[in-house]
């Protein structure tokens, strides 16, 4: 056990894990950050045990809050590849371009990486019902972890919900409420909040000032990373930032294994957000203080809705990171996305959503900008599935031409559609 206590960011009151704490009594919204006795895991962790744990995140158990393999729960998340970008490397001029390709577990999203960490808590303190709020990917990964530990999962969407995702909800058994939007606080947020507070369910979205555990999976990407790298640290990572809970657990996993000893440097964190919602890049063009980041004033407008939060849950810890690793923020537009996504199938193979891509159209941003060298080693995260937004692929796919079974026609479509001589 290698958690010393949590402390929350914003009164600093401490907590011992026994108590299980979630939210700070205080009420204060603050996040309960999850204190780590490096020496004692310095001692414990060991590089040359990793060979003989299976590739996924929970080799690095060390450095996560759960206190026993044995309340793990998990669906083989996490252990993703770090694949080494060829085509689009050479389109963008760079010679160490990686994707770390996070479509690739259980529901499609690197939330499941949080979802485990979160569920197996779950387990661990004894909940048996579950609330989050979230109309995507964090209550998809939520609802199957939930499904796998007998967690009862209770979802509250907003009633402007895809229904592609509500339906992948409901197959993995949650309570899925559409909550109206008739006030200005985020009904769902509330809905949450009231059932936490009446109930005594277990908090579980995916931004840290709800539930602190969960951020901690996102760690082990960083942790990957820098194994798959053969121990070293890249010079830049490419971040699609919505609650900046993901830029901040990435950053974590740096941290931790810079205090442990295994790197002995930081990437600049990069948050890249859409133009139709950047609060924290806004934050930290305006260098404001961490702990009083305005919220976006209007409703989000992008394609990306994994990026829409309007308040930054973790931009603190979010915008801390970038300030202490001399990194910076990237707005990309709806446009921008597609080209990435585009870019990304065509050249790479690799089928993102547009939240998912949204990291590479930064990058391709800030390479235009001159803030990439082309020696330096970038990675970007790739987050979630191509196949989670069906209404966004049939708007941007466009569609095949029609033709009847003759060659003469297949030359004739082949010229005029795809402008590909045959
Ligand atoms: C949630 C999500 C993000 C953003 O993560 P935050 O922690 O909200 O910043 C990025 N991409 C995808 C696919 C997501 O689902
Ligand atoms: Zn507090």
């Amino acid at each position: 056990m290698f958690v010393k206590y949590l402390k929350c960011n914003r009164c600093g009151r401490e907590y011992k894990l026994d108590s299980k704490p979630v939210l700070c009594e205080n009420n204060d919204l603050g996040r309960l950050d999850v204190i780590y006795d490096y020496e004692k895991l310095e001692r414990a962790f060991n590089v040359e045990n990793l060979g003989k744990r299976p590739f996924n995140m929970w080799r690095y158990i060390e450095f996560l809050p759960v206190p026993s393999q044995k309340y793990v729960v998990s669906l083989g998340e996490g252990g993703t590849p770090l694949l080494k970008s060829t085509r689009l490397a050479e389109a963008l001029g760079l010679r160490n371009l990686y994707l770390k390709d996070e479509t690739r577990n259980p529901t499609g999203s690197f939330k499941d990486r949080a979802m485990s960490v979160s569920v197996s808590m779950a387990k661990f303190f004894g909940f048996k019902k579950a609330a989050i709020a979230s109309s995507g990917n964090a209550a998809a990964a939520l609802a199957a972890y939930g499904a796998k530990a007998g967690l009862d999962v209770f979802a509250f969407v907003p009633d402007f919900a895809g229904y592609g995702k509500i339906a992948q909800l409901l197959y993995y058994g949650a309570k899925v409420f559409k909550v109206r939007w008739t006030e200005a606080e985020d009904p769902t947020v509330k809905m949450m909040r009231l059932v936490v507070e009446k109930y005594g369910f277990y908090p579980s979205p995916s931004f840290g000032v709800y539930n602190p555990y969960q951020i901690e999976g996102p760690k082990t990407i960083s942790m990957e990373i820098v194994e798959q790298l053969e121990w070293n640290t890249p010079d830049q990572v490419f971040v699609p930032t919505g609650a900046g809970s993901l830029l901040t657990g990435v950053y974590n996993g740096f941290r931790d294994f810079n205090a442990v000893g295994l790197i002995n440097k930081y990437p600049k964190m990069v948050a890249v957000q859409p133009e139709g919602n950047y609060p924290l890049v806004r934050a930290w063009r305006e260098r404001q203080d961490p702990l009083n980041i305005r919220p976006w004033e209007k409703p989000p407008e992008t394609i990306a809705t994994g990026l829409e939060d309007t308040f930054p849950w973790d931009g603190d810890a979010a915008l801390k990171a970038m300030y202490a690793t001399n990194g910076y923020g990237v707005v990309v537009s709806d446009e921008e996305i597609i080209q990435a996504m585009k870019l990304l199938a065509s050249l790479e193979g690799i089928f993102a959503e547009p939240s998912g891509a949204a990291g590479l159209a930064g990058l391709v941003k800030a390479v235009n900008e001159g803030l990439v060298d082309k020696d330096e080693t970038i990675v970007v995260l790739i987050t979630g599935h191509g196949l989670k937004d069906p209404d966004v692929i049939r708007k941007t796919a466009g569609d095949a031409p029609l033709i009847n079974p003759s060659l003469e026609e297949l030359k004739k479509a082949s010229e005029n559609y795809y402008k590909v001589r045959i």
